[in-house]
């Protein structure tokens, strides 16, 4: 269904590979209202939407792996989805991704919630959806949206959990060489495609934002060689604990929460 009205939704779920081995939400106890929502937007038709509820009741929108596609531009992408986002009222959006670890001490199957980023992607289109914004990336992370996503792990994790962490963003979609790896190592502990520019894009409309990052595999030359299988199992067998984790802390977010995040957006100088 293209050119679909845009319904109201308070939270969005911008799912990544890390849920993309489940049906999400139904998979985790989500109650979908209605799937395959193509949204017209100014930078053309959006990927497919579920309009769904949390199982605790909360009215969410969730676009898959980033409303990433063949033929569209991940910064396009980006607009699209936030252009949904923005018409939607959304406030409250959590993401999650598959990453590599900068970090040694970080193994495959670990969590972490981060709360700041490296953005070192060339090709984005960082067209803002909103304009007139002076966005400020002193806390770029939601710290109440995070707390709730570490809270909720501790209980459904494989691995260790990690509340906070820096992200480094490349543009991918290729990884990256060795040598490109002892360049990023000092910038961050995760690596990762998505990071940038939902974080900053969120703030541009007004939204919180905290992200759920399942390590996949070792970036090149830390530790040891990844192994494909591994990172294809993780995929498969994880997905359902990172949608789990999801909702779980979407439920326990009360509505009613204070935070930073209003105060590092104001009226641009320029
Ligand atoms: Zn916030």
């Amino acid at each position: 269904m293209s050119g679909a009205a845009i319904p109201d939704a308070a939270w969005a779920v911008i799912g990544g590979s890390g849920t993309r081995g489940c049906s999400f939400p139904a998979d985790a106890g989500g109650k979908v209202i209605e799937g395959g929502l193509v949204f017209k937007t100014p930078a053309g038709d959006s990927s497919p939407f579920t309009l769904f509820d949390t199982p605790g009741g909360k009215r969410c929108l969730t676009v898959p792996l980033h409303g990433w596609r063949q033929g569209v531009s991940r910064g396009e992408a980006s607009r699209q989805v936030f252009h949904v986002l923005a018409q939607a009222g959304v406030r409250r959006i959590v993401s999650e991704a598959g990453v590599g670890s900068l970090n040694p001490l970080l193994d495959p199957r670990d969590l972490v919630i981060p709360d700041d980023f490296v953005d070192l992607t060339t090709h984005r289109d960082p067209e803002p959806v909103a304009s007139g914004n002076l966005l400020i990336m002193r806390k770029p992370v939601c710290a109440v949206l995070a707390a709730s996503l570490t809270g909720a792990a501790a209980g459904e994790a494989r691995g260790r959990v990690f509340g906070r962490g820096t992200c480094v963003v490349t543009e991918g979609p290729r990884f990256e060489s060795r040598a490109e790896i002892r360049m990023m190592q000092p910038y961050g502990d995760v690596i990762g495609q998505s990071m940038c520019p939902e974080v900053w894009m969120a703030r541009d409309i007004g939204a919180c934002y905290a992200a759920l990052y399942l390590v996949v595999n070792y970036a090149e030359g830390v530790v040891e060689d990844w192994d494909h299988d591994l990172l294809s199992e993780i995929f498969a067998e994880d997905a359902l604990t990172q949608a789990r984790i999801i909702l779980k802390a979407i439920d326990a977010v009360d509505d009613g929460y204070g935070c930073a995040c209003s105060d590092m957006r104001k009226p641009t100088l320029l």
